[in-house]
């Protein structure tokens, strides 16, 4: 492995901490952004933009211990790969919508691009430890450290982001991580004879929710 495909493997490896949602340092993006219909995820319908009723003056859910009972397991469930406190203290640089209305629009639409290149990042740092896809780490190093800058970029330049090509970019390299991931596992179970199913760490799960 090259010195910078080293660097950029442990460089994904300390991301992983920050690649999780972060309420305390949010202004309940989540709880306003995205529509929510009736279901069994949602107790209530709520449209985009819109704060949800359970969410207080301090940002914080009011029924947070009771999600599940109180017909809100979609919330308990959802993670926003750390898109929401990289937006609120990030991008805006601490400025909550509530005390600047005027940019809440901005905020909310970029939350949605935010989100979009941090679960690419979560996707890239876990392709980066699978041992089947080594000789991909170097061009997974370098969309992860591409994605990392473009989420660092000023609320004007996201706002110009084509982030679907970007995303369908990186997706394209994902697919070949997960194809020599499959190819090691049909290997091995060749090799072995063994007609069960390989184990499931073996295989590329990527998850909409790290667990
Ligand atoms: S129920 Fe709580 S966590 Fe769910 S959207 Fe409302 S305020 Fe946010």
């Amino acid at each position: 492995m090259s010195e910078e495909c080293d660097h950029a493997v442990h460089r994904a490896d300390s991301a992983r901490l920050s690649l999780r949602g972060d309420c305390e340092s949010c202004f309940g993006l989540c709880c306003v952004v995205p529509a929510f219909s009736a279901s069994t995820d949602f107790a209530i319908d709520k449209d985009a933009g819109k704060a949800c009723p359970h969410l207080q003056s301090d940002f914080r859910c009011a029924i947070h211990t009771h999600l599940r009972e109180q017909g809100f397991p979609g919330c308990a469930a959802y993670d926003c790969f750390g898109a929401g406190q990289k937006i609120s203290q990030l991008t805006f640089g601490g400025e909550d919508w509530r005390r600047a209305p005027g940019r809440a629009p901005q905020m909310f639409e970029l939350f949605l691009v935010m989100r979009q290149l941090h679960e690419l990042l979560w996707y890239l740092a876990e392709a980066l430890t699978l041992q089947p896809a080594r000789q991909l780490h170097g061009a997974l190093g370098l969309a992860f450290e591409e994605t990392e800058r473009l989420a660092e970029n000023s609320p004007e330049s996201l706002g110009e982001l084509d982030v679907a090509t970007h995303r369908r970019e990186v997706s394209a390299l994902l697919l070949r991580v997960s194809e020599l991931v499959r190819a090691k596992s049909r290997h091995r179970k060749d090799c072995t004879g063994l007609t069960s199913a390989v184990p499931t760490s073996a295989t590329v799960s990527f998850s909409p929710h790290p667990s």
